[in-house]
């Protein structure tokens, strides 16, 4: 295979593993630009400086082991913004000016719309029905006694939007099914002839700074104000970004009082979201908040179970037991499943490549403390640990610090409060930190192997 087909291939992995939103956000439009052999980096191109941080950021892990296995060896993977990237409706957003640095001067002068704004704002074309995955109904929900609560509440809000519990919140770990949930109440809305949206927060927010920079807020306002039943997932994103945050309190309030539906996920409570508006959180509290728990071992075998029948792949028992055994999260489950089936149609799989992909799922990193990554980052950059959870703020010192909080926020699943706590500073400085760093690595590429360094250290 030659590189650029390993993308090709990656892509096509990342289209069945991620939500269909979020796959045409951020993978869609990544390009191979080149690999570079020396250094087993291959180098993508995407289409703006939101979707690049994006990349380099959030999804750069999953890319990297998706690319890793398909191409048989261990590479990483690096975005940068491609000039010549072509713009559509995915990427709305132009790339000649940093979007991050433009939250600062529009804040101010975000009013609700007139009624008279509504009316007259042009319509946009109706959303494609695509918006929402056939995978996820609730059909094609394994329902178990820890999840059963949060299964019947969101049936029952399909089947009823805007009447029952709104807003409908729920929160929990990575991959236990939130969004899928979520999707299956749009599906199921739609069919009783509801007007669904779904998107993402962070699909809410590029699309609403690109309607400010393209003077398109009424559109904007229309879109998400006409529907019946809005789901917006992943909503621990708006962290920090105070203008979204005000569009969105709008929206949720012009909603709620049209008695239209309002559906959350978010991978914590609301009174955990710090970052987010006070007024925000207390409006997520003031409907249905239910937690839904990550599937035990039963609910998973029956899962994995589902899917391999509906592709007829024949999964001895035995095998079900032992990969769900090893793998909790669904969502990694899901890959591990994939790769099964991939290498099963091709002609087969010996007992121990079926082991030696379980282990490569069974995640060790869960085990790396914030304390470790402090104590490697400190050693690495030739300070105490005592440096970076002090006082000092000299630039090494300051700049050491900052790593370290940015690898804590990749490399762990603590929050940021826990983050800050364990440098003893707040949340917000660990935010800061976290975008600075992303934002120097894109500028600067000494910088970023620098970390990429520190990072390996810790991931040996
Ligand atoms: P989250 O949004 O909570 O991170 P997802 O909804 O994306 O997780 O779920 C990850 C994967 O696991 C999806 O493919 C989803 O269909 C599947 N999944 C999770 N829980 C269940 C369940 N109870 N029954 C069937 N599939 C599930
Ligand atoms: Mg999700």
């Amino acid at each position: 295979m030659s590189p650029e087909e390993v993308w090709a291939a990656t892509k096509s992995q990342l289209q069945m593993q991620l939500d269909r939103a979020s796959y045409e956000t951020w993978v869609k439009q990544a390009e191979f630009i080149r690999f570079d052999a020396e250094e087993a980096v291959f180098v993508m191109g995407a289409p703006n400086v939101y979707v690049c941080d994006m990349l380099n950021s959030r999804l750069n892990r999953k890319i990297e082991r998706l690319l890793s296995d398909i191409a048989n060896q261990p590479v990483r993977a690096r975005f940068e913004v491609a000039r010549a990237a072509e713009t559509t409706a995915a990427s709305l957003v132009g790339d000649e000016m940093p979007l991050l640095k433009l939250a600062a001067p529009l804040e101010a002068h975000i009013d609700p719309p007139s009624i008279e704004e509504l009316v007259r704002a042009p319509r946009l074309p109706d959303l494609p029905e695509g918006d929402l995955n056939e995978r996820y109904t609730f059909e094609r929900f394994i329902v178990s006694p820890h999840n059963q609560m949060v299964y019947q509440a969101a049936r029952a809000v399909a089947e009823a939007p805007g009447q029952m519990y709104n807003p409908f919140l729920i929160y929990g770990g990575v991959g236990v099914g939130k969004t899928h949930l979520l999707q299956a109440i749009g599906h199921k809305a739609r069919q009783g002839g509801k007007k669904v949206l779904y998107v993402s927060s962070e699909v809410f927010v590029s699309e609403f700074v690109s309607a400010l920079r393209g003077g398109q807020t009424a559109m904007f306002r229309q879109r998400y104000r006409s529907v019946d039943v809005l789901l917006i997932d992943d909503v621990q994103f708006f962290m920090g970004k105070e203008s979204t945050q005000d569009e969105f309190f709008h929206t949720y309030n012009a909603l709620l009082q049209w008695n239209k539906q309002v559906v959350m996920a978010s991978d914590r409570h609301p009174r955990d979201l710090n970052n987010i508006d006070e007024r925000l959180r207390s409006r997520f509290q003031g409907g249905l908040v239910l937690d839904i728990q990550a599937p035990e071992l039963e609910t998973r075998q029956c899962i994995v179970k589902m899917w391999s029948e509906e592709r007829g792949t024949q999964l001895p028992p035995d095998v079900v037991e032992a990969i769900c055994t090893a793998v909790v999260s669904v969502r990694e489950l899901e890959g591990l499943f994939l790769q099964i089936h991939a290498r099963a149609a091709l002609g087969g799989l010996r007992r121990e490549q079926l082991e030696a992909l379980t282990r490569r799922y069974h995640q060790p990193r869960e085990r790396l403390t914030l304390n470790r990554i402090i104590e490697v980052t400190a050693q690495k950059s030739g300070l105490l640990v005592e440096d970076l959870i002090g006082k000092k703020r000299s630039e090494p010192v300051s700049q050491a610090r900052q790593i370290a909080m940015y690898l804590c926020r990749e490399l762990t699943t603590c929050s940021l409060p826990q983050i800050g706590d364990a440098f003893k500073r707040n949340h917000s400085t660990v935010v800061h930190a976290c975008n600075k760093i992303i934002a120097d690595m894109n500028a600067d590429p000494m910088f970023r192997a620098r970390v990429d360094k520190i990072r390996r250290a810790l991931e040996r």
